[in-house]
């Protein structure tokens, strides 16, 4: 049985736990996890009998090519309603949805156009699944995260006080385009001096300046798998702050390592944040960490497993699944620091998918 084949009938099991016999599946993370189809657009119906994945004709031959595993049509314009016909041929009269995915209009549309189906909520269905990861997903993800830390390797080459955080973002970025990337994780987060406190400050025309800090959190995208990782490096020279934001570097350092030495099997992942944001705590900078410490990384780049105080699901960690762990401290008017590191929990304990040295680096 092909991967993907195995993937649709795990999800329609979990399907059928909450009381349905049929799957329907919009969102494009779960499209892409079931099928195998990378196209934008497209609607996963799954059966016990059949599997379809209905796109729209830009896709229909790369989805044919991507997804050998499902019966391909041309996507209709009232589509709960090609739904509805092809639940009937498998004499199904409901199916589940996914309700923490449709808009309201979407549903509006979905009992207008059929109005004999009974759709049946369910939430984090496909999610469930998507969090432990295949060995194929995982060489993947690998590969993607590589792509990254080889970029930043390129960087390291050129980052100086005159540079604009724009400049470093670009060059960045064209490398890992350079080096495989099918595009970024997310917009690259480049934040330099007093900067630093924005814990999601994007590259902006502010120039670096001698003895600041720069936060750089970026990723690359590869296969459909995203990277996540956060550097914070030092240029040379001498200013007010810096010996306060040293102090706080190697807070933040032993907070990330705390974090990742509680990673294993059997650990809730908010025990996880529990390690890192003790050492933050005892520091006495609790109050300058807000978010939380990691978060799981796949098709998507925030997915479960919630590395979080305490997040609606406390997952138990179990080998094979991939987690960020990225404590950081922001200091409004002086700056901050962050360093992530994603991981792949293994039998005992974790191994690093990014590799960029966390310690003090200096420029
Ligand atoms: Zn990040
Ligand atoms: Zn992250």
């Amino acid at each position: 049985m092909g991967e993907h084949q195995e993937r649709a009938e795990r999800a329609l099991r979990l399907a059928e736990e909450v009381g349905a016999e049929a799957l329907l599946v919009l969102s494009a993370p779960n499209r892409r996890y079931l099928t195998g189809f990378s196209g934008s657009a497209g609607v996963v119906l799954l059966t016990p009998r059949r599997r379809w994945l209905l796109t729209d004709s830009r896709y229909l031959e790369q989805a044919e090519r991507e997804a050998p595993d499902y019966e391909v049509r041309a996507l209709a314009r009232q589509v709960f309603r090609q739904v509805a016909d092809l639940l009937r041929e498998e004499g199904a009269s409901q199916a589940a949805f996914e309700a923490d995915k449709w808009s309201v209009s979407q549903w509006r549309r979905a009992t207008a156009e059929a109005p004999e189906v009974r759709w049946i909520e369910s939430e984090g269905l496909v999610e469930r699944l998507r969090v432990v990861k295949s060995e194929s997903e995982l060489a993947v993800m690998a590969q993607a995260a590589h792509i990254a830390d080889e970029a930043l390797a390129q960087v390291a080459l050129i980052l100086r006080p005159g540079l604009r955080e724009r400049d470093v973002a670009v060059h960045l970025e064209c490398k890992m385009r350079q080096l495989g990337a099918e595009g970024l994780a997310f917009p690259t987060i480049v934040a330099s001096g007093p900067r630093g406190s924005l814990p999601h400050g994007q590259a902006s025309e502010r120039v670096l300046e001698a003895g600041e800090l720069v936060t750089i959190d970026f990723g690359a995208t590869f296969g459909g798998y995203h990277s996540d990782q956060t550097v914070t490096w030092a240029l040379a020279g001498d200013r007010p702050e810096r010996a306060r934001l040293r102090e706080v570097y190697e807070v933040v350092r032993a907070a990330q390592a705390a974090g990742l030495a509680a990673v294993r099997p059997g650990v809730r992942a908010s025990e996880v944040d529990r390690a890192a944001r003790s050492v933050i705590e005892a520091a006495g900078y609790g109050e300058a960490f807000g978010h939380s410490t990691g978060h799981g990384v796949g098709l998507e780049v925030h997915e479960a497993p919630w590395a979080a105080k305490a997040p609606a699901t406390d997952w138990e960690l179990q080998p094979n699944m991939v987690v960020t762990v990225e404590p950081g401290i922001y200091l409004p008017g002086l700056g901050g620091v962050r360093l992530e590191d994603t991981v792949v929990v293994t039998p005992d304990g974790f191994r690093r998918l990014t590799w960029a040295d966390k310690g003090w680096r200096e420029w």
